[in-house]
């Protein structure tokens, strides 16, 4: 059984063709899943000048000492493949005049090695050809319009299938493996990338069955979200910057112009000068008045229309926002979880090839490789189902709005022990109901980030600014979050000196 409809879930289940898959999506395929918003593309080393050990470098430096070097590796030299696999289920990939794949240029990438299709649409025209194929494809039975609720698992704690609801009520649903694919968290604040759904459900799903998590803390915020009002916020893709659009506050200063790789710096760099001008009470706009701005970039120019604004003949007011979460259910090489019976694939799945910082379309990259291997490791396993036992069913979050300014105030780009403590405290009083999935996930997410004394990639602390010596992972279940939450009921209140 898998479960999300995106590019994780969707390639996992082709992979596993033609093994008999359940493929559950809580909404219709393509809505509700990130990977249709995807805007940059895919990252591979084709081009004649690259090679998957330069991608893995890049891959490695943007991670910022956090990365499993051997995963960046693995995944970077399947990234050619990955291509050639999409390419063959006709994957409508943008093509240079002598009719190779075309590469664009971006942040942090030091090689030309990011493949689209239909320009900037590229996560559409991905999961719209992936989409086709599971249609297509006989082993698989796709159930749209299903939320899985809880894991079952047997006495022995392996994963025996999901309790799921839908429209016509709530379903018990036996399964051989399970493969959760159910995207990221971005969701869980008030300004973000992400679809509003996105909001860590599969994370609650395998915390709650007790599943080991990974580095929970670090969430990546998109320097260049479109400031327009809309929820959530439109990207205006990193590509944009990669192709000479430029950075300006208020005053018309180009404020990344001392930076080293000034626009093109590490996503957490250029998210931090912007949040720190905002924060100084300047506004911020991408001036991205390129030529063929609106051939190259038909669907950013879409978003800003939609949104007020033209972005052919006026900057764009850009702000930082949720955007990735780089941590999740740890996984080893074949994207096994902790729990017997459960993998996981896609942005749920903490691999060790983002490290603290993602570099930019290494995403979509990571799920399309993570899928083969998952199937190739179901492929050779003998599961046997037994009779599940089944946790309570989550309500939705009653204090949606109240977590996701919490999120952004005090858990976002940058955060101290003050903030942190706060939203500990009120996250923990939240989740205590049992029942709260959004107030749980966030509740992990905080706990994790007062627990990490450094800034690390996409995880900054004013109050600890430097790299620790050491780099290490973090890990906690649910019950570990929760004593830890425990403990600070009892510890006096942190303050902030002013
Ligand atoms: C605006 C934007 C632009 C991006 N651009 C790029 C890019 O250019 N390149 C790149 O590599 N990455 C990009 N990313 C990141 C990338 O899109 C995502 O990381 C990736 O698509 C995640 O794929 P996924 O399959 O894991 O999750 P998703 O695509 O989010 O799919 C998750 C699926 O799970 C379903 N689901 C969730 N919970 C449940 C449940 N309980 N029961 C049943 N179904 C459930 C959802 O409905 C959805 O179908 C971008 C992200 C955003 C938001």
């Amino acid at each position: 059984m898998v479960i999300g409809g995106g590019v994780a879930g969707l390639a996992t289940a082709l992979r596993l063709a033609p093994l008999p898959v359940t493929l559950l999506a809580k909404a219709d395929l393509g809505l509700e899943a990130a990977t249709a918003w995807a805007q940059g593309g895919i990252a591979a080393a084709i081009g004649e000048d690259d090679r998957p050990e330069l991608h893995a470098v890049d891959t490695l430096k943007a991670g910022a000492g956090l990365c499993d070097a051997a995963v960046a590796h693995r995944v970077t030299a399947a990234a050619p493949a990955a291509i050639d696999w999409l390419a063959g289920l006709d994957a409508p990939f943008d093509h240079d005049t002598e009719g190779r794949i075309a590469l664009g240029l971006e942040a942090a990438h030091s090689r030309r090695r990011i493949v689209h299709a239909n320009g900037d649409s590229t996560g559409r025209a991905v999961l719209e050809t992936l989409a086709r194929a599971v249609r297509a494809c006989p082993s698989i039975h796709l159930m749209e319009g299903v939320r899985a609720t809880a894991l079952l698992r047997d006495a022995h704690g392996t994963v025996t299938g999901i309790a799921g609801v839908s429209a016509s009520g709530p379903a018990i649903l036996p399964a051989r493996a399970v493969v959760l694919a159910t995207g990221g968290l971005g969701g869980l604040y008030a300004s973000t990338t992400n679809p509003l759904g996105a909001v860590g459900s599969g994370l609650a799903l395998a915390a709650r069955a007790g599943a080991v998590l990974r580095d929970m803390e670090f969430v990546q915020f998109h320097p260049t979200a479109i400031a327009a009002g809309a929820d959530p916020m439109p990207l205006a893709t990193e590509a944009l910057r990669g192709e000479g659009a430029i950075l300006l506050n208020d005053r018309g200063e180009r404020f990344m112009a001392d930076v080293p790789a000034r626009e093109l710096a590490p996503r957490d760099i250029v998210a931090r000068a912007i949040f720190a001008e905002i924060a100084a009470g300047r506004s911020v706009v991408l001036d991205a008045r390129l030529e063929h701005l609106e051939h190259r970039f038909p669907g950013v120019v879409a978003l800003c229309r939609a949104n007020g604004i033209d972005p052919v003949r006026q900057p764009i007011p850009v702000r930082p926002a949720a955007h990735y979460h780089m941590g999740g259910i740890a996984v080893d090489d074949a994207g096994r979880s902790s729990l017997e019976g459960l993998w996981a694939c896609g942005e749920v799945a903490s691999t060790g090839l983002h490290g603290a910082n993602r570099l930019a379309s290494n995403s979509l990259l990571e799920a399309l490789a993570y899928a083969e291997w998952i199937a190739a490791d179901i492929a050779g396993c003998e599961a046997v189902a037994r009779d599940g036992t089944t946790h309570a069913l989550p309500r939705p979050s009653a204090s949606r709005a109240e977590i996701r300014s919490l999120m952004d105030r005090s858990v976002g780009v940058v955060r101290d022990a003050a903030g942190l403590d706060a939203a500990v405290r009120r996250l923990d009083a939240m989740a205590s109901s049992g029942a709260d999935d959004m107030a749980l996930v966030a509740l992990m997410v905080a706990s994790e980030a007062l627990k990490r004394e450094e800034s690390r990639g996409g995880h900054f602390r004013s109050d600890f600014p430097l790299v620790a010596n050491t780099v290490e992972h973090s890990r906690t279940t649910l019950d570990e979050t929760l004593a830890f939450a425990e403990s600070l009921r009892e510890a006096p209140i942190v303050r902030r000196v002013a």
